[in-house]
């Protein structure tokens, strides 16, 4: 996951500027911050640093007196994160999404940035948490400790420390984990709690930032919905299989040309997160590979991929009606949309999307729905992701394929048969 040979050069922009997407990536939120407050020195080469004297050179004094202190330095690192970093390990093990088990890293880093965590790092914030106002902003307190948390804890129904829950997230994990695999927990409650504690997060940020604030009841059936659909995803994927029973049987991973007469529209939208603009792309081929239109527009921002996903194939298919079409092939690479509107019945979270995908469907004549292999559906994606990339937030609608896609074009076309 990270590149130990890393060096600090490699941190910095041609530009002479810190990389902060990097940095995002490889530092907690807490060390970007410190990071940031000085500028890169460009000028300066890599070079290895002892860390034990102030000017990074090694002096014997400072090296005797490691010899003599090593054993309390590798003491003290191993007593206190002992413990941490058994949980830590237990988080890869978890069945559940990627970013909520980075998420929990993060927590058990102390990673997260709460008041407390900025506080701590002389970022002059009120160590106050927002929410009630009362206790320190802890992440223990946030995910275990605060009101909206103890509500939401509370309907769930789940087991909670017979005192309440513990001052240290350490503590509050090995908790949850330890209900995790209790079998007399009925399962669905407690394979929902790792998104559980995420919606509980997210409504912090949304009090925070938005001043948006929760209700405990619909965070649970948030919670449970997405670890259902996510598990739902995951079990479709492993299997290669249809809910229906249908076998999608070697989706390739290249794009090929429609049957004669027959038109290939490939869709697909860019969906970051619940609260940015998601973009949205099509591109309508004809049999030869020749692109007849392509369009591109932003959506408001969406729930997740899925809603984001069926709100794009919404605009392609009023698109392609006003337009005059009739029939045409839809490809997609999201694969519980593909599901949704295969069988609306089983997704009923969508089931509005649904029904106007059907409503449009309708007024056309011969539409089907397939699902793309992600590289056969590259020159949607890359139209979709120019949206949110390049803020271009327009809508437009041309003949033709974009020009900075032409080579590709090309290729598809000498190569999709
Ligand atoms: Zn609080």
């Amino acid at each position: 996951m990270l590149n130990t040979l890393l060096k600090v050069s490699s941190l910095i922009t041609p530009q002479g500027e810190w990389d902060l997407q990097l940095l995002n990536e490889v530092f907690p939120p807490c060390d970007v911050i410190r990071i940031c407050s000085f500028p890169p020195a460009v000028e300066l080469s890599d070079k290895l640093v002892w860390a034990y004297t102030r000017d990074g050179n090694y002096s014997v004094k400072s090296g005797n007196w490691l010899l003599t202190h090593e054993h309390e330095v590798v003491e003290f690192v191993e007593e206190s994160t002992k413990r941490i970093n058994a949980v830590k390990e237990k988080v890869w093990g978890l069945h559940t999404a990627p970013k909520i088990k980075l998420f929990f890293w993060r927590v058990l880093s102390g990673a997260v940035a709460v008041s407390e965590c900025l506080h701590r790092h002389g970022i002059n914030s009120n160590p106050l948490c927002q929410a009630c106002k009362v206790e320190e902003e802890t992440i223990s307190h946030v995910l275990f400790g605060c009101q909206l948390a103890q509500q939401v804890w509370s309907v769930s129904g789940l087991p909670v420390p017979d005192n309440g829950f513990f001052p240290t997230t350490v503590e509050n994990m090995e908790f949850c984990f330890m209900v995790m695999s209790q079998s007399e927990v009925p399962l669905q409650s407690r394979q929902a709690i790792p998104w559980l504690l995420w919606e509980i997060w997210k409504a912090r940020n949304d009090l925070v930032f938005a001043q948006r604030v929760s209700d405990p009841h619909i965070l649970w059936v948030s919670a449970k919905d997405d670890m259902l659909e996510w598990c739902q995803q995951q079990e479709s994927i492993a299997s290669n299989d249809a809910p229906d029973g249908r076998r999608i049987v070697g989706i390739g991973t290249r794009w090929c040309k429609p049957a004669i007469g027959k038109l290939k529209c490939n869709v697909h939208s860019f969906w970051i997160n619940g609260s940015s603009f998601c973009g949205g792309a099509w591109i309508l081929r004809n049999h030869i590979g020749d692109v007849l239109y392509h369009a591109r527009d932003a959506f408001l921002p969406r729930v997740n991929r899925i809603a984001s996903e069926l709100s794009c194939i919404l605009w392609s298919l009023c698109s392609l009606r006003d337009m005059r079409f009739s029939s045409c092939e839809v490809w997609m690479d999201c694969h519980a949309a593909w599901e949704a509107i295969s069988n609306p019945r089983a997704w009923p979270k969508y089931r509005s999307q649904t029904t106007n995908i059907w409503q449009v469907v309708r007024v056309m004549r011969e539409v089907s729905f397939h699902l793309s292999s992600p590289k056969a559906n590259v020159l949607a994606k890359e139209i979709a992701c120019s949206v949110t990339r390049d803020g271009r937030l327009t809508s437009y609608l041309a003949l033709g394929g974009p020009v900075w896609l032409q080579d590709r074009i090309e290729r598809d076309k000498s190569l999709g048969d």
